[in-house]
């Protein structure tokens, strides 16, 4: 068996909905089963939409307008999705009288448009010929904590939806991106989710690989964004997958390769566009020969930078303890550390929580945090063995584009090294880096 993921420019109109038909086609007898983003744009339709009803103004227009332009497109009948904009439009009504908006509603909201998709390929599907039957994962037992706009799967997510999908009749096309918490709330797995379902739901029926088509043919050397001449990177190891998506390159959902390690899962990344394009294989280390010292570099933005400076000694046992136990009782994930005698300095994406951590510290440290910063990760596992040279084309390249380096970390798993600096200055930094170790 296998598992296709599409994700929203894939199911973004007529032409793309066309080659993921044939794509689909092609593979019946690998038994696919189907995971669907929304279509383009519908998700932040649906999220911009859910802020105006709080607001007082409910207003379906745009969404309805986009749905129905689609599915006229496709010769469906608009009819199809009707029932999910009567109930989305009652919940408008509703933001509308509460006046708020909570993450939980929030979460209400995003799930349609993953609702509205899978029937609309499905049906495109049978039209067809192909056997198909549209499946919303929370129906189906994804069950997850209960953590709006980040939720994770639990254990018994894997057998519930193994058994639900058994049961389809035809190609099972699957909500990507939602689940359900036990309470029966409706959770997503953060954006661009969708992903990390496609990897769930291979663990779930031990799928023989997992295809995430999208709009690029592949992981690529950098965001192409910000390096228009990244080059695809044919193979990727598990461990350098992970770190690239959670340093930010945006083209898998950083919890995607989790599932997939723990059965052993062949992930490939491939472009709808030039379906004929090999595309990046993330697959277990093993059997990899030679390959590239680095494989790519990522980058994200809005990072702050804590540093603690102990009012006493920070090598007194305990101390490091007491300050990374704040960060875990508050929920703030640290990315990435460093340490002189006197003072800790670490990285923080999700600040939410971290306004008490720093209060908590206060009682008993300095405590300074700049915001504003930039990671810039180099990412490799074959770094390891470069020798020191790597270190000091790094060091050079970033330093002749007069980017000031404000915090650095290599060590951990020697798969990465990542530099912090200015943000408005990492591009110029993974410009500057593309260009010293790819070009
Ligand atoms: P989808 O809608 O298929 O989920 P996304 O927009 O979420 O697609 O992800 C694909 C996009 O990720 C690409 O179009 C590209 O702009 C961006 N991206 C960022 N970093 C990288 C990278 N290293 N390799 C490939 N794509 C990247
Ligand atoms: N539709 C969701 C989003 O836009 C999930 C996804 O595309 O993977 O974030
Ligand atoms: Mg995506």
């Amino acid at each position: 068996m296998l598992v296709m993921k599409f994700g929203g420019t894939s199911l973004g109109d007529r032409e793309r909905i066309d080659t993921v038909v044939s794509l689909i086609r092609g593979r019946l007898r690998r038994k696919p089963v189907v995971v669907c983003s929304a279509h383009a744009g519908v998700t932040d339709l649906l999220l911009d939409g859910a802020r105006k009803a709080a607001d007082g103004k409910p207003d379906l227009t745009a969404i309805r307008r986009r749905e129905h332009e689609l599915l006229t497109s496709l010769k469906l009948k608009p009819s199809l999705v009707e029932a999910d904009l009567e109930r989305l439009d009652q919940m408008f009504r509703g933001l509308a009288l509460l006046g708020e908006l909570t993450p939980r509603s929030l979460d209400q909201v995003a799930a349609f448009g993953e609702r509205m998709s899978v029937k609309a390929i499905a049906a495109v599907l049978r039209r067809r010929r192909i056997p198909a039957t549209p499946v919303e994962a929370d129906e189906a037992g994804l069950v997850t904590d209960g953590r709006f706009l980040r939720a994770r799967p639990l254990p018994e997510a894997y057998t519930n939806l193994g058994r639900a999908l058994r049961r389809v009749k035809g190609v099972p096309v699957v909500t990507g991106f939602i689940g359900r918490d036990k309470d029966g709330n409706v959770t997503t797995l953060g954006r661009s989710g969708s992903d990390y379902t496609a990897t769930i739901l291979g663990r779930a029926i031990a799928a023989e690989e997992v295809e995430i088509w999208t709009d690029v043919s592949g992981v690529l050397t950098a965001d192409p964004r910000i390096v228009p001449s990244a080059k695809p990177v044919e193979r990727l190891t598990y461990a350098e997958a992970s770190e690239l998506a959670y340093y930010g390159a945006k083209v898998i959902h950083p919890a995607t390769i989790q599932p997939a390690v723990e059965k052993g899962i062949p992930v490939r990344i491939l472009n709808t566009m030039d379906p004929d394009a090999e595309g990046t294989v993330i697959a277990p280390a093993r059997g990899r020969r030679g390959g590239p010292r680095v494989t790519s570099i990522a980058s994200k933005r809005g990072i702050r930078l804590v540093n603690i400076v102990s009012g006493r000694m920070l090598g007194q046992s305990g101390f490091m303890a007491k300050v990374f136990d704040a960060f875990k009782r508050h929920d703030v994930a640290v990315d990435l550390i460093a340490t002189s005698e006197v003072s800790i300095t670490v990285s923080v994406d999700d600040a939410e929580g971290l306004p008490a951590v720093v209060d908590e510290l206060r009682a008993y440290s300095k405590v300074t945090v700049t915001d504003d910063a930039s990671l810039v990760a180099v990412i490799g596992e074959r770094m390891k063995t470069a020798g020191a040279g790597l270190a000091g084309e790094i060091f050079r390249a970033v330093g002749a584009a007069k980017v000031p380096i404000q915090a650095i970390s290599y060590g951990a798993t020697k798969t990465n090294l990542q530099i912090v600096v200015p943000q408005g200055r990492e591009r110029d930094t993974v410009r500057a880096l593309h260009a010293v170790l790819f070009e």
